[in-house]
């Protein structure tokens, strides 16, 4: 597929980076992009790197009318050595292609996918910050081109990767968040996109989000779009419970997106012992756990916070204080470990690190 050079075209001169105590999420570009395109009878051909800046593309270019298009969402992180390291970048290359399948995309070549991702980020490692908890943001996405406003799969693509230096998730340790369950918007339903990374996902739950942001909450708690019964995720993360000292997170089930992050949470549990089950987990379920004091911690997982506990969780008129407001002792340990192997300062025995 494709061929497998990859032209590179440099910029003149760099732009000026942020202090690296001063970064935010995803405002700021490196100097340089990967892009590759996709058209009929070639296939994917023309990667290049080339200097960051703006697409030319035509305003009936499908994506801009039927949404069909897919991302991923992955870290370079700074090892004491100075060495930039990904963590299971594969997983998220898989997931791509997953997604690809679902949005009817045709699939990439993962590891060349992976070649390139690796000669971006060591061509911009001067961009990874370096102080604690910064990392730099590597987005991958895939954009349909096709000049058409048929309703039907694109014949031309982009794949595109920039890279964005982003701060700590947190800058006073990590910390509980307030959680909303939603009653009322679901983001996905089984035989939906759900399980695929796709922009509609995210388009559709931003009223939701909106209107539990209003009230002081971080995030919504998804349910299952069929009963309202289920729970499904937390925010853009995957979401476990600990209770009567289990660790339960809902089963995939079609409408759930498969979590690097909680695939890595799962292994962790398994590898120290700690009861892990993947399984249907009803909101009712949660409730009554918290009632007879079983509910001892709740946290959503993913790669932007790593581990989020989850301290107050308000469904109907009810609030639940999970652990007293406070991070609980699986959360924690969690958090140390994922970061502490993704930042090289531990032995990594799974193999994640590339
Ligand atoms: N669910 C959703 C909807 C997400 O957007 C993400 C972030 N990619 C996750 C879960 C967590 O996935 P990961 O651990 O791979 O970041």
């Amino acid at each position: 597929m494709g061929n497998n050079s990859i032209q590179v075209n440099l910029c003149s001169t760099g732009k000026e980076k942020p202090e690296s105590d001063q970064l935010q999420f995803g405002r700021v570009f490196t100097d340089h992009m990967f892009i590759m395109d996709y058209s009929q009878p070639e296939g994917w051909h023309d990667a290049r790197i080339v200097p960051y800046q703006p697409l030319t593309i035509d305003p009936s270019s499908m994506v801009f009318h039927y949404g069909q298009t897919v991302f991923e969402g992955l870290k370079a992180y700074l090892s004491p050595e100075g060495d930039a390291q990904l963590f299971r970048p594969e997983k998220n290359l898989e997931r791509l292609n997953r997604s690809n399948d679902r949005l009817c995309i045709p699939p990439i070549d993962e590891d060349f996918a992976l070649e390139a991702i690796k000669r971006l980020v060591a061509l911009e490692k001067e961009w990874i910050p370096d102080s604690e908890g910064t990392s730099l943001y590597i987005r991958p996405f895939i954009i349909s081109t096709e000049p058409y406003l048929g309703v039907a799969p694109s014949q031309q693509y982009k794949f595109i990767v920039i890279l964005s230096p982003v701060g700590a998730y947190y800058k006073e340790g990590i910390n509980p968040v307030k959680i909303a369950v939603e009653n009322n918007f679901v983001r996905t339903v089984t035989g939906g996109t759900g399980e695929a990374k796709t922009g509609g996902n995210y388009a559709a739950s931003l009223k939701a989000q909106e209107l539990v942001a209003n009230s002081g909450y971080a995030q919504v708690l998804w349910l299952d779009g069929i009963e309202r019964k289920y729970i499904e995720e937390v925010g853009s993360m995957n979401v476990f419970f600990k209770i009567n000292g289990e660790v339960v997170t809902p089963a995939l089930n079609g409408s759930i997106l498969e979590g690097v992050t909680r695939n890595s949470v799962i292994q962790l549990l398994k590898h120290w012992n700690i009861p892990i089950i993947e399984r249907k987990v009803s909101m009712e379920e949660v409730y009554q756990a918290y009632k007879d004091g079983l509910l001892e911690e709740a946290f959503g997982a993913g790669t932007a916070a790593v581990i989020s506990p989850i301290g107050q969780l308000t469904w109907k008129l009810e609030h639940l204080f999970i652990n007293n407001g406070k991070t609980g002792e699986i959360a924690k340990k969690l958090y140390d470990t994922l970061t502490e192997i993704q930042y090289g300062k531990q032995e990594d025995p799974f193999g994640w690190i590339e």
